[in-house]
């Protein structure tokens, strides 16, 4: 694992790259504004157990067989169910009290998709898009249809009381992580990407942001990465940054892979920050390069390989 600043910085406050050896997997907690002094302890600790666990239950999965998609789908579903997050059970409310929750799964084996949007019903709107994504039939759902419609293939509902009501962002004085996220490879090259989210903390109902949106929010192709974004979402679906990065490794300029993919990475924030947005990426190939770019000072994020153990950031560097 190495890690610093590649070719270019240009407006990111974290830029990171290196090689992790297959299988591998990478989770974020969001990207957000707040500086390494305004986090308290407790809040730091409570961000670094979720993670740890989230990488844990990931790699679970790995050693019990499971696919790129299946270890995306329980580390994000580990991060929904910590509560410190912006994602299932942490969700922010909408301007009318609700929960709305939005989440997707991509496998880049065959560019699979699975996608819910404005859930409310139940517990991991990652599973639920992990229903989506494997029915086939469809790609996208959304609203209470989408709920029944994963509560009838198998989905747990969420239990009486299950969602914190001052969890996230919407509490005021908790400094609260974003939308949460991870991309993998497993031992077979296959790469798979999870974004899952609450929104934005007082959000009109029925606003989706870019979380569950392929090429904005997250994509997988083998044939170049895996990518998991956060950030202003009205903004990442204006600029799609998580496809940007795949065709511009597409395109390939034959480079150190990972400072090509920082690069990227870099490059399609770039353009989040011409529409006027903020946020970050993570990024693995297939042959486990990854990089990690945020435009915001802190983005919580963990690590994961054969080669390499559990290891955990929140800030730059840090
Ligand atoms: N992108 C998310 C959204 O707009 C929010 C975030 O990542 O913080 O829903």
């Amino acid at each position: 694992l190495s890690t610093g600043a590649a070719g270019r910085q240009g407006d990111l406050l974290i830029a990171e790259r290196g090689r992790l050896r297959p299988p591998a997997l990478i989770v974020h907690g969001g990207a957000g504004l707040r500086r390494a002094e305004e986090l308290d302890d407790e809040h730091r600790r409570g961000f670094d157990a979720a993670v740890r666990r989230a990488l844990a239950v990931g790699w679970h999965a790995l050693e019990r067989g499971g696919d790129a998609v299946a270890v995306a789908v329980e580390a994000v579903a580990a991060l929904e169910d910590s509560g410190v997050m912006n994602a299932g059970r942490g969700s922010v409310r909408t301007s009318e009290g609700t929960v709305e929750m939005d989440a997707a799964v991509m496998g880049g084996a065959a560019r699979t998709l699975g996608a819910v949007a404005g859930v409310a019903a139940v517990r991991n709107p990652v599973r639920a898009a992990r229903y989506v994504l494997d029915d086939g039939n469809w790609a996208f759902l959304a609203g209470p249809a989408a709920d029944r419609y994963a509560i009838g293939a198998g989905g747990e509902p969420a239990p009486p009381g299950w969602f914190r009501p001052t969890a996230g962002a919407a509490a005021a004085n908790a400094p609260a992580s974003d939308t949460v996220g991870a991309v993998v490879v497993d031992g077979r090259g296959h790469t798979a990407a999870a974004t899952s989210t609450g929104g934005v903390p007082g959000q009109v109902p029925g606003r989706i942001g870019d979380s569950p949106v392929a090429g904005a929010g997250l994509w997988a192709d083998d044939r170049s990465c895996a990518v998991s974004a956060t950030g202003t979402g009205e903004v990442f679906l204006r600029a799609a940054p998580a496809h940007h990065v795949h065709l511009l490794l597409r395109a390939g300029s034959h480079g150190e892979p990972a400072s090509e993919l920082l690069d990227a990475c870099g490059a399609a924030l770039d353009e989040v920050v011409a529409l006027g947005g903020h946020g970050g990426l993570i990024a693995l190939t297939p042959a486990g390069d990854y990089a990690l770019a945020a435009t915001t000072p802190l983005m919580i994020r963990g690590f994961l390989s054969a080669d390499h153990p559990a290891t955990v950031r929140l800030f730059a560097g840090a």
